[in-house]
Parts: structure tokens; sequence; C-alpha cells
């Protein structure tokens, strides 16, 4: 890991604010990383004071003045070179978020992969930030809308995908001419200044201006200073939905914008139909990858009675081949969770599975010993449960899969949908009614559904995001891009007569 964190810049101690171009350490209180792969201390960082943020804010709104009227392709071109020091970069920086936040190597250099993604997308969208034309009703008029940046965009981001949610808000945020100040979770605040670490060298060699890509360590506090600031036009948080509510009220009530990526209960539902073949690795990936700690990750598993037995017993195989162990080690298919109080909370509602009177398929279990010294290793577990039960009503951010059965479609989509969360769903199916009545207005009412591929995974491409509970913020492809723009409308008079509009006439 030495060399790794030599060559992404991370030190015993570090800096952890940022303009872009400036590093300082800040003044609030330390905020040591420590690893859950093997527990110890990977370095340490000092938080941020309000004296440093209010620094950061003033240089970063300094930074759009200038940065707005850059042309956006221009813009883009910076973004690209971004991208290619993110290929260049990507083992490191993959290593690191696995090892700092406990996904697997794999997911980790996908979780870059996606911010290559999004480089290459926001490049494209660099030359196509499109306003529509009207016509006017007044002769000699022209009428058309402009999208125009909007200022300083605060992205206050989650610990489960520490870089890759940043780069989805801010490489849409540059090109659209916004400045970004990121507030990554304290959980893994390694990973962010290692970001800042890469791209500093693409900002200098193309004197962008200091402050369009500031970072701001710290917890909650630092959130909220965010959330409160009337300089901060947009606020991007992803989280879990407490944190959005508040997020939400905070930046409503000074009439700001939010863009809110919160918690999910997903659902998969395996109808009698569904190649089997397919579904079990897609319910399997969906429910263990990340140690069950994916926005996305599959929570709970609707499957047709006619099949139910059948489901459960491939389910249970597949489970006994699952490893679990040190997720820098390719051969390991589920790490740890993030820290100590999440096995706490996988506990927790185990119990309450137990008192509310599930049965538990595939046993949880906290693991000790060799290789788990941690204390952060925990077993994907399965349990049957009842739809009516309270917990499943809750996202409990590990790998708990809970197990219901159901008889007609109809009552099978209103399983899924009878929660508070409305993130991504997926229905593993062969019979084409079955499906169009999923994606229909009848059907899921997620922001993602999709048929015969799991819950997890969404490509750049499409706009992400979720309903309900889980925030209806739509961030990276598709449109998503207007959230981050104030749209305009001008309408321009070229000729020497002022009619007015609705066949008002005005003499004097
Ligand atoms: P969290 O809500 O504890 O923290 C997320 C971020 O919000 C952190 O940076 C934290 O410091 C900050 N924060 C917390 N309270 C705040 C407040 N009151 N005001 C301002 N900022 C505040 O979430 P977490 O444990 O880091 O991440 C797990 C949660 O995130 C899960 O619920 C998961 O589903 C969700 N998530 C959602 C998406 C999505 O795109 N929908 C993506 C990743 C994670």
């Amino acid at each position: 890991m030495k060399d790794i964190l030599d060559k992404l810049g991370i030190k015993s101690v570090n800096a952890g604010q940022s303009t872009g171009q400036e590093s300082w350490e800040g003044s609030g209180s330390v905020l040591e990383s420590y690893s859950p792969v093997d527990g110890k201390l990977i370095a340490s960082v000092r938080e941020a004071s309000r004296e440093d943020y209010d620094r950061i804010i003033e240089k970063a709104t300094e930074a759009f003045a200038e940065w707005r009227l850059v042309p956006a392709p221009k813009r883009g071109e910076v973004v690209r070179q971004i991208g290619e020091q993110l290929r260049s970069y990507k083992r490191e920086l993959g290593t690191l978020v696995s090892y700092e936040m406990g996904k697997s190597l794999q997911e980790g250099m996908g979780e870059v992969q996606e911010m290559i993604d999004i480089c290459d997308f926001a490049v494209g969208l660099s030359r196509q930030l499109y306003g529509l034309t009207m016509h006017s009703e007044r002769p000699l008029h022209r009428m058309y809308e402009q999208w125009h940046p909007l200022g300083v965009v605060g992205i206050i981001s989650a610990f489960n995908f520490p870089v890759a949610v940043w780069s989805w808000n801010s490489m849409l945020a540059w090109v659209c001419g916004d400045v970004c100040v990121w507030k990554a979770s304290e959980k893994a605040p390694l990973s962010s200044l290692a970001c800042q670490h890469i791209i500093r060298e693409v900002l200098i060699k193309n004197e962008v201006p200091e402050g369009v890509s500031c970072l701001v360590t710290g917890g909650r506090e630092v959130g909220v200073w965010l959330a409160e600031d009337t300089r901060v036009p947009l606020v991007s948080a992803t989280g879990s939905t407490r944190m959005g509510k508040a997020v939400g009220e905070a930046v409503g009530r000074r009439l700001g914008r939010s863009l809110l990526e919160l918690g999910g209960n997903n659902a998969i539902i395996v109808a009698p139909s569904a190649d089997l073949n397919v579904a079990i690795p897609g319910i399997v990936f969906g429910a263990v990858g990340t140690a069950g700690q994916r926005c996305t990750s599959a929570r709970r598993l609707i499957v047709h009675e006619s099949i139910y037995d059948e489901v459960k017993q491939r389910l249970t195989k597949a489970y006994a081949q699952l490893r679990i162990g040190n997720p820098l080690d390719e051969g390991n298919h589920v790490g740890p969770l993030i820290d100590k109080q999440a096995v706490e909370g996988y506990l927790a509602t185990v119990e309450e599975i137990r008192k509310e009177g599930g049965t538990f398929l595939v046993v949880p279990k906290v693991l000790e010993g060799v290789g788990y010294e941690s204390g952060c290793y925990v077993a994907p577990c399965i349990a049957e449960v009842a739809e009516q039960y309270p917990i499943v009503q809750h996202e409990t951010f590990a790998p708990i899969l809970y197990l219901m059965k159901y008889s007609t479609i109809e009552e099978a989509i209103e399983i899924q949908n009878g929660v508070p969360q409305g993130l991504s769903s997926a229905l593993f199916s062969l019979d084409m009614r079955e499906s169009e009545l999923f994606l229909s207005h009848a059907g899921s009412d997620c922001g993602i559904a999709n048929v015969n591929i799991g819950t997890s995974g969404a490509e750049i491409g499409g706009a992400f995001g979720g309903e309900k509970d889980s925030g209806g913020g739509r961030e990276s492809g598709s449109d998503a891009w207007r959230a981050y723009m104030r749209r305009q409308t001008n309408t321009l008079n070229f000729g020497n007569a002022l009619p007015l509009a609705q066949g008002i006439k005005f003499e004097l």
C-alpha cells in the first residue's frame, strides 16, 4: 500500500482543504482514516474550520466569474484530460478506494472506470448544451431559451462510492460552467484527497482558475454549512434519507436547489418463467456485492410460489460458495462493512428480524479470527419474512436479503412498490406481458426498473436517481445536466414597433 499511497500523494498527515491548485491542512479537528480491511490506520487529515470553509467558498465564487466565460468545449477539453489522468491512475485509485472503503478491488477499479466514462460523456456534452427556439406570436420577434451556469455547486458524498459520485456531479457541472466544492464522506477522506492530487496537474497545465475544483474536509457540520449557504445555489447530496431530508429542508428554506440521491430498498421479482441461470447470479451479486453497501443493492426478493423452493435451494448453494475476506484478494467475493458501527446495525437488524418472526435460510454471523481482525466482516444472510414486517420497510446497509412469496404479478408489483423508498427495481421474466406491465405506468414506481438484469450496476449513459424517499434527483447521463444550469427565456424584437403579447393594446 505504501507505494500506492506515495503515488497518490497521500502522506501520514495530509492537507484536507484545497482550491484545486493550493492545499492546506485546515484548523479543524483531526480525522483519522482506518481501513476496514485490516483495521489499520492509513493516514490522517485535518477537518476544515468555518474560516477554512469560507475561504474556499470565496475562492470558488471568484473562480466562477472566470470559468463561466470559458467556452464550453474548452471546458470539455479540460475534462477530457482529467479522464486521461484517471486512466493512468486507475489501478492506484481503485486500490485506495478498495482499501479505505472495503469494496472489492474489481469494484474499486470499476468505480474509477465510471469516473472515466462520465468524463467521456461530459466531453461530448460540452458541445451539446442545447436550448430550444420557439416561434413568437409577435411579428419580427425571436424567442429562444438558453442554459446558463448556476455558480458554486456543493457536492456532499457518501462513503460507499467515495469517488464516483463526485465525478458524476463535477464533470457535468464543469462543462456546464459551474465550479464545485466537494465535501466527501468523513469515512473515506483519503480517496477524495487522491482525486484532487490526480487532477491538479491538469488544472495547472490548462490555467484553470483556482477554485474551480475545491475540496473541504469534514463531517456532517460542513455539510450543514453548505446546505445553509446562500452562496451555493445547488447542493447535490448523496447519502441516507435522513441526511437528504435535513439537506432538502435547509436548502429549501433559502429557496436554493438540491439534487438528492438517497437510500434504496430495492426489490427483485422472480417470475415463473425466469431463466434462473441468469437470475441467480444477478440476485447474488445484487445482494452481496460491496457487502450489501450499494444504494442499489438487492434487499428484497419476491419469488413466485411455483418456483419458491427451487430458488431457495439454488440461492443456498450459491451463498455457500461465497468467499468472504480481504477485498484486495481477487479470489474473495465479499469484503468488510465500512466500520464496527455498521456491524452493529447488521446485528440489530438480525435481532429485529427474529423478533418479528423471520427465519434465516442462510444464517448471519460476524466473522472472527485470522484475516478478520478489523471486526468488520459479516456473512451475507437470507431471511424468510412476510412483506408486512416493519423491518422490511427499512434500508439496512449490509448484506441481508429478505425472501418473500407472491402468487400474481400484480401482487408482486404491489409488494415491490409498498416501501417508502423508490430507487431501483428488477424483474426476471421471459413473459412479454409481465415485463411490459412491470415497466408500464402500473408497474414499478422506482427511478430505475430493469428486466432480466439485477438492481445494481447502472451505466452512466442513463439518468440515475430514485423517487419517494430515495430523493427524486437525477445525475449522470441523459439530460441530467439541466440540473446544473439555469434556464433563461429570451425574446428579441428586431422590428420597429412594440406589439404586446396576448393582443394587449397600450396607446400613448
Ligand atoms: P450518510 O447520510 O451518513 O452521509 C452521507 C454524507 O452526508 C456524508 O458526507 C455526511 O457527512 C453528510 N451528512 C450527514 N448528515 C448531514 C446533514 N444533516 N447535513 C449535511 N450533510 C450531512 O450516508 P453514508 O452512510 O455515507 O452512505 C450510505 C447511504 O447513502 C445509504 O442510505 C445509501 O443508500 C445512500 N446512497 C445513495 C446513493 C444514491 O445515488 N441514491 C448513492 C450512494 C449512497
